[in-house]
């Protein structure tokens, strides 16, 4: 049996598009084996996202072709795109695949097309009227949450970010295609459905009449089963007031949103080419936490973006501490070769980005607790992902991870318990 390694860097679309490359190449008789291993056959799925992303791609690639010179080694991903040439000139590396072709790979492998001197770059420009390729299921799925990207590319062009020029531009699945591989994961076991995407809030911009809302209604009318659907990160601006009433009034559809903020100061967020104010984010932040209790929500932010000065931080704490967050996700800024931020004057020190990130991970641990505890007594619903030694795991619909005892293995079923508090950062309750 011929065998296959992975190694994926980068953001959860990547993770998404590597499970389904490695669908299609154990249906084509591969087995997977750890990285770690020689293998026939290697494919990473690079990140560009900074220069650090950069550094570890290029770090994989040499760990594959060290661990066997004679494997077919295959780089996809961001990094694949953008610097096609420059890895090709690796030695040892036989295929360079974009982005759009990379749902393609087990076939490239298959036509025997492989260079054996020269390196085989596939790399197509992207068009917008492409929808997405639809993706069949197949049965080798053990886990109880599944991911199924509806979207892929952005044309924000927020001036810290690659992904426009990595990703192309905004192209979505057939609701049709959707809703089949919703049904057919369903049909497999999954409880729960992850619907992914670059810029998921963007989902249809190019099919008339079609937006997230309608392809929610639409999943939720045609896919019966005991399931529920959570979404990825969605722009503040693309949460229209239809999705806030399904999330009211659809228990399949999880309460959770995960709102990137990146700066609540309105000078830096001008310079991210960030399309709202910190006042649109505190109100409209605040309006969907009354509109829908329990709701988990949580931010990105990202510190020490040329220019931000303590003053533009301050405004970023004094957002963060007032609104009901669930959680933040905490970055700090790293130019990016190839983005108008990287060549922005007044770039922050590194001390100074570690001193802010260290406050807003301290805020991040306090919320997260302080939400937990506004919810003890409350009935939640939580899928059971793990369960060992008489304790069992798993997320609530509104993300919070809850542990509770319990003396059967309950993977991948639904159980109703009470939350009681929050022991060692995690909530934990009784069923
Ligand atoms: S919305 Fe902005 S940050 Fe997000 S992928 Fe697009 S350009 Fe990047």
């Amino acid at each position: 049996m011929k065998t296959v390694a992975f190694h994926t860097l980068g953001c959860k679309v990547n993770q998404v598009e590597t499970e389904q490359i490695k669908d299609e190449l154990i249906s084509n008789g591969y087995q997977v084996i750890d990285f770690s291993q020689p293998a026939d056959l290697y494919i990473i799925n690079t990140c560009t996202v900074t220069h650090v992303s950069d550094r570890k791609s290029r770090a994989v690639i040499r760990r594959a072709l060290k661990n066997n010179p004679e494997a077919t080694v295959v780089v996809t991903g961001c990094m694949a795109e953008l610097e096609a040439e420059k890895i090709a000139e690796m030695k040892g590396v036989n295929y360079v695949v974009g982005n759009r072709d990379k749902h393609r790979i087990a076939q490239i492998i298959d036509s025997g097309n492989k260079g054996n001197k020269d390196t085989l770059i596939i790399r197509e420009p992207i068009d917008s009227r492409e929808s997405l390729a639809p993706v069949f299921c197949h049965n080798h799925h053990e886990r109880t949450r599944a991911f199924v990207k509806i979207q892929d590319g952005c044309q924000s062009f927020c001036t810290y970010c690659i992904v426009p020029y990595t990703r192309g531009p905004v192209r979505s699945k057939e609701p049709e295609d959707v809703v089949q591989e919703i049904k057919q994961l369903v049909n497999l076991g999954y409880r729960e459905v992850v619907l992914t995407g670059i810029h998921t809030g963007q989902y249809g911009r190019s099919m008339p009449g079609w937006s997230l809302d309608r392809l929610l209604e639409k999943i939720l009318e045609s896919v019966p089963g005991d399931y529920r659907i959570r979404l990825s990160s969605i722009e503040l601006g693309e949460i229209s007031d239809r999705l806030i009433e399904l999330m009211q009034n659809e228990s399949r559809l999880c309460r959770h949103l995960h709102i990137p903020l990146q700066s609540g100061s309105d000078a830096v967020l001008r310079r991210m080419r960030r399309h709202y104010s910190r006042e649109e984010y505190r109100s409209r932040v605040l309006e969907i936490a009354g509109l829908v209790p329990g709701i988990g929500l949580v931010a990105d932010v990202m510190v020490g973006f040329p220019g931000e000065t303590e003053g533009d931080f301050d405004f970023t704490v004094e957002l963060i501490q007032n609104l009901p967050l669930l959680d933040l996700h905490v970055f700090k800024y790293s130019p990016r070769p190839g983005t108008p931020a990287a060549s922005f004057p007044e770039q922050v020190e590194q001390k100074i980005k570690a001193e802010r990130s260290k406050v807003l991970l301290d805020i991040a641990r306090q919320k997260h607790k302080a939400f937990i505890e506004g919810l003890i007594g409350q009935n939640l619903t939580v899928l059971v992902e793990e369960c060992h030694s008489g304790k069992c795991n798993g997320f609530s619909d509104n993300y919070i991870n809850i542990e509770f005892s319990s003396p059967h293995d309950m993977c991948g079923l639904f159980v109703e318990v009470v939350l009681e508090g929050v022991y060692r950062n995690r909530a934990v309750a009784s069923f």
